[in-house]
């Protein structure tokens, strides 16, 4: 009786959400190294964002496994690394980060939704303003909406529109934090970082926040994203990026000054209050970034084929946005973008449809993510079921 009346509100929200075709049930998948099985569908898994294929690379798992002692294999760090959780492991993997990406230091997060949330209340403070683009992700405007701080969010990498903003608020705020993505997730375009560094160049009190976890280990001659690309990874003062996707592991970080890891130490509540992360986690993180910088072929592989995708729709006069190996296909209802996921995925490639709330009412998609270990066989009948949808 009491819970009829304490779910109620709950049932007929549901109710509204599959009526608009926007329920959300957790798929009761079988994996099986690039493919997944739902009931007797066995499909190439093009949802994942196992970009560079490590996920399910045996190879890679017997190296480690061989290095293993039972004495490493730390399955948990029993507390937050302020208390009793600080193992070698972690500190081990920072350096390692910092020293890649040539930063005075790097802070370890138990995932990229903690780093979001959390850095920017850490830093943000009422004489702060922080200017975000539309998209970012929503692990961002969560961190923006617990800040102490005003903001404003721009359009969608428009950097006239940042820069108006920014311009007309000059006087008001000590302190401005620019937050983007470096390649947006659901979007898959990039952001200009150089063009962001020259904004900040111009004005005063301006610090970078930029969010590669779509990037790492596939842009940049070592791996280490948009910036390292670029060529501006000194000028950005956040630069996070997460070890689930590219890098086949679990967990976030983010390279920085020592001021900022120190400041973050003493101030981040989703670093302070968690336990830290496993440490043979950290290890086996650690075991894939050192290979990193030499994986330049998955990642040529990778590039290769979101431009033969692209190639392929442009050829037939349809532009497909983005340009990395995230390719969306903007369908518009829910419900249209539903059955052309489920038609893909009779035909053998599980692509999934992405819906409001993750993307703007109106622009369901498809939302492809590309592998570096597809054939070139499976990319043939990949563009021959999408151009048919
Ligand atoms: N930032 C972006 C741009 C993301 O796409 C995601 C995850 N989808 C996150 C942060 C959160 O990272 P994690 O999965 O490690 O929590």
């Amino acid at each position: 009786m009491t819970k009829e009346t304490n779910y109620g509100y709950m049932r007929q929200e549901l109710k509204k959400l599959a009526d608009e075709g926007n329920l959300r049930r957790l798929p009761q998948l079988a994996h099986d190294g690039r493919y997944v099985s739902l009931g007797e569908q066995r499909m190439l898994n093009l949802s994942s964002n196992d970009y560079l294929g490590l996920a399910d690379d045996l190879d890679l798992r017997c190296q480690f496994l061989e290095e293993l002692t039972p004495q490493d294999f730390i399955p948990s760090a029993s507390s937050s690394r302020l208390m009793t959780g600080n193992f070698r492991a972690h500190r081990r993997l920072e350096l390692e980060l910092a020293h890649l990406y040539g930063k005075e230091e790097a802070l370890l997060f138990n995932c990229g939704y903690h780093a979001n949330v959390g850095i920017l209340p850490a830093v943000a403070d009422e004489r702060t303003l922080i200017l975000a683009d539309k998209l970012v992700h929503a692990s961002l405007i969560d961190g923006i909406r617990l800040s102490k701080c005003s903001y404003f969010r721009y359009r969608h990498n428009d950097l006239n529109h940042l820069e108006h903003l920014l311009s007309g608020q000059l006087d008001r705020y000590e302190r401005f934090i620019i937050v983007t993505e470096s390649v947006f997730s659901m979007d898959g375009d990039r952001t200009n970082l150089r063009a962001l560094v020259e904004l900040k160049r111009r004005y005063p009190g301006v610090m970078l926040y930029v969010d590669e976890a779509h990037a790492f280990g596939v842009y940049g001659p070592q791996g280490l994203g948009c910036a390292e690309e670029e060529g501006v990874t000194d000028d950005i003062d956040f630069l996070m990026g997460t070890f689930g996707k590219a890098l086949a592991s679990e967990g976030a970080f983010v390279v920085c000054d020592r001021t900022v890891r120190e400041y973050l130490v003493n101030r981040m509540r989703p670093f302070i209050f968690t336990t830290a992360l496993p440490p043979i986690n950290a290890a086996w993180t650690r075991f894939l970034l050192q290979r990193l910088p030499g994986m330049t072929e998955r990642r040529e592989r990778l590039r290769g084929l979101g431009n033969m995708l692209r190639m392929a729709f442009a050829l037939k006069g349809r532009h497909l946005p983005g340009d990395s190996q995230i390719v969306p296909i903007i369908v518009g209802a829910s419900d249209r973008a539903v059955l052309k996921a489920e038609a893909l995925q009779r035909h053998g490639f599980y692509v999934l449809p992405v819906r409001p709330p993750t993307v703007p009412v109106g622009t369901s998609r498809l939302r492809i993510s590309l592998r570096a270990d597809i054939t070139d066989g499976e990319m043939e009948r990949l563009i021959k079921h999408l151009q048919e949808l």
